[in-house]
């Protein structure tokens, strides 16, 4: 199928188009936060970022908080209530690296588990991919395999070749929408060529680089290493950002609140770097900061590797960017010992 064009100024009307089937979000700083939000009907001015979101998308699949059912006690027991579906979702604008992210945590609400809320609003939503001509200084997408401007985990992938957007088909939810969808443009095969180049361009511009090779292995030799831990955990002050806006991370912790004999049970973001994350009533086998930051950097790159053959982080660089500290899990992999030394 031969890729389509469309003019930027022509974004805004394509995007109401889609909304009479779709909530589309976009991103947006509206709340203060750069995050996916509602489109507004007029706003394309996220078109000029360069950048992924602070909150990744995984908050339309996974919310920051969300209401998993209402409970009634009576005589005869409990009476469950569930939340309604929400409505399809259309996310525009997702970078390849998110979207990356999406397909990894997959693995854990699909395989592992089939989590229906999860669930139920990945399968019916269309991602549209937007690439990074600008990828920022913290980014190192291109050692964990994903491309700045390329992408096979969307539907859509949008690449910007100057006045327009050059809109590959890239799965068959996406050539089913572009089926419907009328007004566009063929793209020429000049416009191929100023595609190419400019994802070669984005590419090239990604400097931060992490070598991985046997990092699982390194990690595996090092687990008992106190003292590197240690060091590497000195500077942390386990707030939980790094982990709570990682695209790959998905912890939850679930809640009910209870008033006489009805109920809500709820799940929210959790974090592995928060002391209470494991405790339990005798014992916390986490409480030192230094076994929760190795346990954030080994789940990521040793632990979810073992279990799934893929490394949990899509070197979006959140964690370098967002982290008030300046942790950086580049230097620190980068740190790891080659080979496993006596701890303390
Ligand atoms: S963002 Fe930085 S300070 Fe906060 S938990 Fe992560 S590494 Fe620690
Ligand atoms: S670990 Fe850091 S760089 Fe990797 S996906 Fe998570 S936030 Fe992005």
């Amino acid at each position: 199928m031969a890729n389509k064009k469309i003019n930027k100024k022509d974004i805004a009307k394509l995007l109401n188009k889609w909304s009479q089937e779709f909530a589309v979000f976009v991103p947006s700083r509206e709340s203060g936060v750069a995050e996916m939000a509602k489109w507004d009907g007029k706003d394309v001015s996220f078109l000029d970022w360069y950048r992924n979101t602070i909150v990744p998308p995984k908050a339309n699949f996974l919310p920051q908080m969300e209401e998993m059912f209402r409970f009634q006690k009576d005589k005869e027991g409990y009476k469950i209530e569930l939340p309604p579906d929400g409505a399809k979702q259309l996310i525009f604008g997702i970078r390849p690296c998110d979207a990356r992210a999406m397909a990894i945590i997959d693995a854990n609400f699909k395989e592992l588990y089939q989590d229906p809320y999860y669930l139920s609003r990945r399968n019916s939503a269309v991602l549209v991919g937007l690439g990074c001509m600008n990828p920022s200084e913290s980014c190192f997408c291109t050692s964990m395999g994903v491309s700045p401007a390329e992408s096979k985990d969307v539907d859509l992938m949008l690449t910007d070749i100057g006045d327009e957007f050059l809109i590959e088909e890239v799965s068959d939810k996406g050539r089913k929408l572009m089926a419907k969808t009328t007004g566009l443009k063929g793209a020429t095969k000049n416009d191929e060529a100023k595609a190419k180049e400019a994802k070669k361009t984005a590419y090239d511009k990604v400097t931060r680089k992490l070598d991985t090779e046997g990092i699982a292995d390194k990690l595996l030799a090092s687990f008992d290493d106190q003292d590197f831990w240690e060091k590497v955990a000195a500077k942390c002050i386990s707030c939980g950002i790094c982990t709570l806006l990682c695209p790959t991370c998905y912890c939850f912790d679930i809640n009910d609140e209870l008033v006489r004999q009805q109920g809500t049970r709820f799940r929210n973001w959790d974090s592995c770097g928060f002391p209470v994350y494991t405790k339990m009533p005798m014992e916390n086998p986490r409480a030192e900061k230094w076994r929760r930051v190795r346990q954030k950097v080994c789940h990521k790159f040793e632990f979810y590797p073992m279990n799934f053959d893929v490394i949990a982080c899509t070197g979006c660089g959140r964690c370098i960017r967002l982290c008030p500290v300046n942790w950086d899990i580049t230097q620190v992999l980068e740190s790891v010992p080659a080979k496993a030394r006596v701890g303390k």
